[in-house]
């Protein structure tokens, strides 16, 4: 066994990159060298600012103070996402991040739910969770009994500094400058180095593609190939722009589907980002910039930008001493903010299998299956929001209501339309609860529920629901509003 340490080099300083650089240096310390290659002049993707709660997980394990990130990053807490306009024009509902009522081993709270809506008893769904009605009262807080399961807003371009000073402070080097040229092994294909524009060479054992959608290592170099997800994700085209803030910024993401798409509002402390995710077959990028400008609020500070991208991912996310991670690994539209997300579980699963200088072909192919479930689970999640549709007033939407979808989704929706069960798979990020939430919201309702509900005496569920909601509102009630308690929480 070599005792050396094993060279990792990021090409990339997007988020990906510095986000790799900062678990890599802080996690394997004196077992690795990181450097990471990044180049102001084609620069990042500047966008990607939604996050979901694990994050806490991940920032947790680096010791990341939640304070002083939330600080340096202009943060605000995020509860969950509103959807409008998806089912019917009009209409909204709520992905909160929160658990709805409680379970019992046999049968989940919907049923029981279900039940008193039949019997004229039931408040709505979102009643009877905490995270649900403190994100609409304008509420929140991370401490004592009214603590909530939250996610941040964040500035991409302030949290891409905070990591790369992190890891920094953790040994990690930055060479800054284009690569010109990923130099190969000519036996192996391995990667050898990356020659800089300036002659320079970066050589490496491990090599981690953090390019972003052009792939320059993963796809250029290794031609690992992409699978278009395209037919079941079709847009593929999104336009940001940042605003002032017009008012005090609500704990929650808000997704606004439109004909040929949807729109995102993401409000930070000092501004809000904005953007429109569109199909080009629907719409014009002209016509989506106008759009997009027509629909949002306050000035605008940064002159729209628009972003190409095709919905899918990298056959092999592994390839030889390549792994891409973030953008260069495949893309899934921003509709329920995981790809930062993505990003981190890419890190996780690379430090748990950290190969060292000698890299096994089995670690390589358990990356790439482990890898290839989770986005595939995610993939199907997203589908259902467009998928499960009624709106009728576009071809755009009447291509998504017919089109076909995977059979993997196909089967949850029978599933739930027919007995109300949901679940979550092994590896799979989406709880029960998150799936729940968006079959009800975007109009598909059981036909029946568990029949165990029913051994319950009425007034017995009635007692129940009731207690369920009061509690609720009374944890919600107790609760400062989101924008005092967040100034507070930055102030400390
Ligand atoms: P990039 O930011 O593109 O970084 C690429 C890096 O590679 C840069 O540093 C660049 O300079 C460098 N590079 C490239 N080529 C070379 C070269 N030849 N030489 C030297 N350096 C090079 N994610 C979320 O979690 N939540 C969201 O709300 C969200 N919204 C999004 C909205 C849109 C429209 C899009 C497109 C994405 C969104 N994402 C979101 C995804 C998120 O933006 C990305 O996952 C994240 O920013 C990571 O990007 P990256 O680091 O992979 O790539």
């Amino acid at each position: 066994m070599s005792e050396q340490k094993t060279k990792v080099v990021i090409a990339g300083g997007g988020t990906a990159g510095w986000l790799a650089a900062a678990a890599l240096s802080q996690q394997l310390g004196s077992a690795v060298e990181v450097a990471l290659v990044e180049s102001a002049e084609i620069g990042t993707v500047g966008v990607g600012e939604a996050t979901i709660p694990p994050m806490k997980t991940f920032h947790r394990l680096l010791r990341i103070d939640e304070q002083e990130f939330m600080r340096t990053t202009h943060a605000t807490f995020k509860l969950g996402i509103q959807f409008e306009n998806w089912r019917v024009e009009g209409e909204k509902y709520f992905h909160s991040f929160g658990t709805t009522g409680r379970d019992t081993l046999v049968s989940e709270f919907i049923h029981f739910w279900l039940r008193g809506r039949d019997m004229g008893i039931a408040k709505d769904f979102g009643d009877y969770c905490v995270e649900f009605k403190a994100a609409l009262e304008n509420k929140c807080s991370t401490q004592g009994d009214t603590k909530v399961n939250h996610a941040f807003h964040l500035d991409a371009g302030l949290y891409a500094k905070y990591l790369r000073t992190f890891a920094e402070s953790h040994g990690a080097t930055q060479v800054e400058g284009n690569i010109a040229e990923v130099l190969q092994d000519n036996n192996s294909g391995y990667i050898t180095g990356l020659r800089m524009a300036s002659g320079d060479i970066v050589s490496g054992d491990l090599f981690v593609d953090c390019t972003g959608f052009r792939g320059l290592l993963i796809e250029q170099t290794l031609h690992a190939g992409y699978e278009s997800w395209e037919h079941w994700l079709p847009c593929n085209r999104a336009v940001a722009v940042q605003t002032a803030s017009v008012r005090d910024p609500v704990p929650y993401t808000r997704s606004i589907a439109h004909h040929a798409g949807w729109r995102w509002q993401i409000p930070l402390q000092h501004r809000v980002g904005n953007g429109t995710v569109f199909c080009n077959r629907y719409m014009s990028e002209d016509e989506a910039i106008a759009k997009l400008l027509a629909d949002i609020q306050g000035d605008v500070i940064t002159e729209p930008r628009v972003i190409q991208f095709q919905t899918g991912r990298r056959r092999k996310n592994w390839v030889k001493n390549c792994v891409a991670m973030g953008l260069s690994s495949g893309f899934l539209e921003p509709l329920e903010s995981t790809s930062i997300h993505l990003i981190m579980t890419s890190i996780m699963r690379l430090l748990q299998l950290f190969p060292g200088k000698d890299i096994q072909q089995a670690t390589i192919d358990e990356y790439n299956m482990q890898a290839a479930i989770e986005f595939e689970l995610i993939r199907d999640f997203i589908i259902l929001h467009y998928k499960a549709t009624e709106r009728e007033d576009s071809k755009f939407w009447r291509y998504c209501k017919r089109m076909d979808i995977p059979e993997s989704l196909a089967h949850r929706i029978d599933l739930f339309r027919e007995t109300g069960k949901s679940y979550q798979k092994e590896g799979e990020l989406f709880r029960l609860d998150s799936w729940t939430q968006v079959m009800l919201g975007q109009g598909i309702y059981p036909k029946r529920y568990h029949p165990m509900v029913d051994s319950m005496q009425a007034q017995e569920l009635e007692r129940f629901l009731h207690a369920t909601a009061a509690n609720v509102a009374a944890v919600v009630d107790s609760m400062p509003p989101h924008e005092k308690f967040l100034a507070e929480y930055c102030a400390i």
